[in-house]
């Protein structure tokens, strides 16, 4: 279990729920710049899994590289949910350890805490 209270983990699903918001603005402007009729649906639409299909296929497209940021930010933030609904939000992935709330707020969709972080991106940078 994580230490976070209930009240610290409905306030960074706030942080989410907005940055959720304004990341799915920008991909739907630019797939509604592009006439993308099909995609333009599902990224409106229901059930989720049409949106998680939708977003995984964006994401491979080169005329939507500009928003690859942003359409892995809002999978962050779907996986974060999972987690939260799984009761293993702010656990880190790889210790079990908290990953604390002041880091958290900060950056809401961490899957680690700062110690393996680091050590995740040193393995990944190749040092
Ligand atoms: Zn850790």
């Amino acid at each position: 279990m994580s230490t976070l209270t209930q009240e610290q983990i409905d306030e960074l699903s706030r942080i989410m729920d907005a940055r959720w918001e304004s990341e799915m603005n920008e991909i739907r402007a630019v797939v509604e710049r592009a006439r993308d009729d099909r995609r333009q649906a599902a990224l409106l639409g229901r059930p989720a899994d049409r949106l998680d299909e939708a977003l995984r296929e964006i994401a491979q497209e080169a005329p939507y590289a500009i928003v690859r940021q942003n359409v892995q930010d809002v999978q962050d933030i779907e996986g974060a949910r999972q987690r939260i609904a799984a009761g293993t939000y702010g656990i880190c992935i790889d210790c079990g350890g908290d990953i604390g709330y002041e880091r958290l707020l900060a950056y809401p969709t961490a899957k680690r805490c700062i110690r393996c972080q680091r050590e995740h991106e040193r393995r990944r940078a190749g040092g």
